[in-house]
């Protein structure tokens, strides 16, 4: 292992900064750190946050990032729709419009429900408000970013963070968050930012290629690797791979005599949730279905949380292939005729 402090690790840093700022679409900075996706949900909040948030819920994820505002101290108001709805521009930018809240929060892609809110329409309603430059707009994109399209800098966002374990099909323990200069200058102004992930402190060290605590040297040589794959596929590319999959997977779903959670229109193009009513009325059993497709080197997600039993997801993001779904849905098309 090299020393985190050494040039050679600032020279691999220098090498995944630039090609980040392309998956994020972004000539800003997108800070690095030894963490999951849920670090920075609490960094974001520390960060930006001085008045109040509106915390936009439709799912799980996005409920956490409502607990996470509290939990750090920080005055919150929840707006939430019913899961398997998206968050939608006009009442996100109404409840915004009174000059209460400083920042908003926003699941982009819900992996509880597989829903997918229009974060382009959501903040081109916030700009357009007599207030809506001092809205901090923090987006988690933990199961989308790579797999859906999100530009960063074409949709004046604020904070946008995801996982290395997700869509980028990286190892666990890496996330990656873009910072605008909007959010970066709020931050200065923000007291108790926090210590490791102070935003002031993470991109003074970004600019010297460093982290402020040690490097995760072994993840970011797997993220160099695996950004130069991503860029070879080309970010449009892969991301038209992510909706050919979505588009094959509601066309099985639907087909086999299921339907979708998601609101119509709203469907992830990395996660598919399917209600587990066939024909609108036969539950299959997951866990069964689960452990057949074990068997055969799968696996498929149940529903999340209270959605368990009533929902099962199929994830459909990273790098697999179309050849890889057609392998999982032959597969399901056995077991299904196990079982009718
Ligand atoms: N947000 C969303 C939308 C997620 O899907 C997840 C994890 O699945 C998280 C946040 C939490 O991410 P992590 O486990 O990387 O902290």
């Amino acid at each position: 292992m090299i020393g985190h402090r050494m040039p050679e690790s600032s020279d691999l840093m220098a090498s995944v900064e630039p090609k980040l700022q392309q998956v994020f679409m972004t000539n800003q900075p997108v800070l690095i750190a030894a963490a999951t996706g849920t670090g920075f949900m609490e960094g974001a909040v520390r960060n930006t946050i001085a008045k109040k948030a509106l915390n936009c819920v439709n799912g799980a994820f996005s409920q956490r990032m409502a607990e996470i505002t509290v939990a750090n101290g920080k005055a919150s108001e929840v707006y939430e729709v019913e899961w398997g709805q998206a968050i939608l521009p006009e009442p996100v930018a109404a409840r915004l419009a009174g000059g209460e809240f400083d920042a908003v929060t926003l699941a982009h892609n819900e992996t509880s429900t597989g829903v997918a809110s229009p974060v382009g329409e959501i903040a081109k309603a916030i700009r357009a408000l007599p207030n809506g430059n001092d809205i901090i707009i923090i987006v988690d994109a933990v199961s989308s970013l790579s797999g859906a399209y999100l530009p960063f800098d074409e949709w004046d966002l604020d904070v946008l963070f995801t996982s290395s374990q997700k869509a980028f099909a990286l190892p666990p323990g890496l996330a990656f968050c873009a910072v605008s200069p909007r959010a970066m200058e709020k931050a200065k102004t923000v007291p108790n930012r926090g210590f490791y992930f102070d935003f002031i402190d993470m991109n003074k060290f970004l600019q010297k290629h460093q982290t402020s605590a040690t490097t995760p040297i072994s993840l970011l040589y797997a993220a160099d690797v695996q950004l130069d794959r991503i860029l070879a596929e080309g970010v449009e590319a892969r991301i038209a791979r992510h909706v050919a999959m979505r588009d094959r997977t509601i066309e099985w779903v639907t087909s086999k005599g299921f339907h979708l959670f998601a609101a119509p229109g709203y469907e992830s193009t990395t996660v598919t949730t399917a209600v587990n009513a066939r024909d609108r009325d036969r539950e299959i059993d997951i866990s069964a279905l689960n452990k057949f497709l074990r068997g055969r080197g799968m696996i498929i997600s149940n529903g999340y949380g209270n959605l368990k039993g009533k929902t099962f997801r199929i994830a459909h993001m990273g790098d697999l292939q179309m050849a890889d779904l057609e392998t999982l849905f032959a597969a399901m098309d056995e077991f299904l005729a196990t079982t009718s």
